[in-house]
């Protein structure tokens, strides 16, 4: 038996991908090292593009617990810097607050539900690839055993043991010079914020909640999520990095807080039921791997690239990884992929990783202790009073800057994530390609029909339509658009080339 595709991982991307190889129809294994669902949770949100696209999967709602679609927001941070987002004609900054262990949880629920099988308590040991398929060595709960498979996805983190045995090369750099510390704790209720939630903290003045908040010394983060007591997070470069890694207790983040914002903050032990964060975190990795695929082996989020946390941009990044590659992985093993599909991953996705290296780095060098960076933060922030450079900002740390090449670029839309339109998150829950022909009389309907199998076509009609067609690919990307009320000969033959394209040689009539 050969399985069509095996992940190494069942983190949040490895269970993103099962769900999508799930609608497009496969049964993918995934193998998972710990024996029970992780209970260490790391990230706190979702920041960017994926909330939209998590809504075109139907799972915004399961998230938020909201039926409301999501909402961009207000404002929010770049480097600790503030970000009015209030005043963009078009804010695509999405923030959904959810823990990392829900999203897993869902994800696990719905890759299960799809079809995947979930092996917890395996772990990859060791790999070798032939022409045809991959044979995997694995370390189960009954002992070892080996399995074949078509492809083999290592998701399985930044460490990735799947990247190494690989043979994939992951250069960048790895600082050791800062000490962060996050713990739940308590603070006196006297210099609580009632109207913001945030903290005034006397001899030091106001910090608002959920921001990062730089001094000249460290950065600090009071973060009061609903229904335990708040994470308290600072960020020290020390002279001496301490090669510590003992889990930090509460006098020591008292005693950084003090340093910090330069006046005692009586922080207590946190109180209620557990269990409670207390994470230690010396330096950071920075790191894109060589390349994303060798033959039969491909890597997904944290696998491929590693960056600072800061701004929250990893998810972003590898659960929208695992939509790109989802459907061109099924697409090669239904044997309909047009030549290139699969490399496509690497050359659509690379770019996008390098820019959220390029924006952790630069927020990096922003909150950075030292009077010189006081003065870049002075500079940043006259820049950021005008409008199209937070527009800018935005854009780069929402991913709403990334347009992938699609050949054929005359229209705005191409190669952008759709834009919202009545409908269109209830029309893309399967993950099919969708022509969406928006004429008023359907002129388009008939021309997909070589491809039937593979792309549905629906007419419909809404207003402020930005196109009178869209050719959206399973992810959610436009890969040919008109605004023509009746697309002519030569639009139609550039939206057969568009199908062709991506979905592969039309079925003979
Ligand atoms: C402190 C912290 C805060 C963060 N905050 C945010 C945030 O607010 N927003 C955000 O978007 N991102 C945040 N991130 C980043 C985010 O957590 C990661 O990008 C994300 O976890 C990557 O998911 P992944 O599935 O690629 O890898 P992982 O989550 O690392 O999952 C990999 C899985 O593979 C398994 N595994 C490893 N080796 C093997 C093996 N040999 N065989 C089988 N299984 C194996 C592991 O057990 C694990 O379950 C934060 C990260 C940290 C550390």
């Amino acid at each position: 038996m050969i399985a069509d595709v095996v992940i190494a991982g069942g983190g949040p991307n490895g269970l993103m991908l099962a769900t999508e190889l799930g609608l497009a129809g496969l049964r993918p294994v995934v193998l998972e090292l710990l024996p029970e669902r992780a209970t260490e949770n790391r990230a706190n949100g979702l920041v960017g593009q994926v909330v939209r696209m998590l809504d075109r999967r139907g799972l915004y709602e399961q998230l938020s617990g909201s039926t409301e679609p999501p909402k961009p927001a207000p404002g929010f941070v770049f480097g600790a810097l503030p970000l009015n987002l209030s005043v963009l004609d078009d804010n695509s900054l999405y923030v959904l607050q959810v823990p990392q262990l829900r999203v897993q949880q869902i994800l696990a629920e719905r890759a299960v539900e799809l079809g995947a099988e979930l092996r917890r308590g395996h772990r990859i040991t060791g790999l070798t690839q032939q022409d045809d398929a991959v044979t995997i060595e694995v370390e189960g709960p009954d002992g070892p055993y080996r399995m074949r498979t078509r492809y083999l996805v290592g998701a399985d983190g930044g460490r990735s043991l799947t990247r190494k045995l690989a043979g994939i090369d992951f250069p960048g750099v790895t600082r050791d010079t800062t000490v962060s510390l996050s713990l739940h704790a308590t603070v006196p209720e006297t210099i609580v914020d009632p109207a913001t939630g945030g903290l005034n903290v006397p001899g030091y003045g106001y910090v608002p909640p959920f921001m990062h908040h730089r001094t000249e010394r460290g950065l600090f983060v009071y973060a009061p999520f609903p229904g335990k007591p708040p994470v308290i997070t600072t960020i020290e470069w020390p002279e001496d990095t301490p090669g510590d890694e003992q889990l930090p207790t509460v006098d020591e983040l008292r005693a950084s807080v003090g340093r910090v914002l330069g006046v005692d903050v009586p922080l207590g032990e946190p109180e209620g039921e557990g269990p409670f964060l207390r994470r230690r975190l010396l330096g950071g990795n920075t790191r894109i791997a060589e390349r994303f695929r060798d033959r039969r082996i491909l890597l997904l989020g944290d696998a491929a690239h590693v960056h600072s946390a800061i701004g929250g941009p990893g998810l972003n990044l590898g659960l929208q990884d695992a939509v790109n590659l989802g459907w061109k992985l099924a697409a090669e093993i239904h044997g309909w992929a047009p030549p290139g599909l699969l490399d496509s991953y690497e050359s659509e996705r690379r770019p996008a990783s390098e820019r959220v290296v390029m924006h952790t780095q630069a927020q990096s060098a922003l909150i950075a202790p030292g009077s010189e960076v006081t003065a870049l933060r002075r500079l940043f922030t006259e820049l950021l009073a005008d409008p199209r450079t937070i527009q800018h900002v935005t854009d780069t740390m929402s991913g709403a800057d990334i347009r992938y090449e699609m050949g054929n670029d005359a229209h705005p839309l191409v190669g952008r994530l759709a834009p919202d339109l009545a409908g269109l998150a209830e029309l893309t829950r399967d993950a099919r390609p969708l022509l969406l022909d928006l004429t008023k009389d359907g002129t388009l309907a008939r021309e997909p029909r070589g491809w039937s199998d593979r792309v549905d076509v629906v007419r419909t009609q809404v207003d402020d339509a930005p196109a009178t067609a869209l050719l959206l690919r399973p992810d959610g990307y436009v890969a040919w658009a008109s605004d023509s009320p009746e697309p002519g000969v030569a639009e139609r033959a550039d939206l057969r080339a568009a199908l062709a394209r991506w979905f592969g040689a039309p079925k003979a009539e």
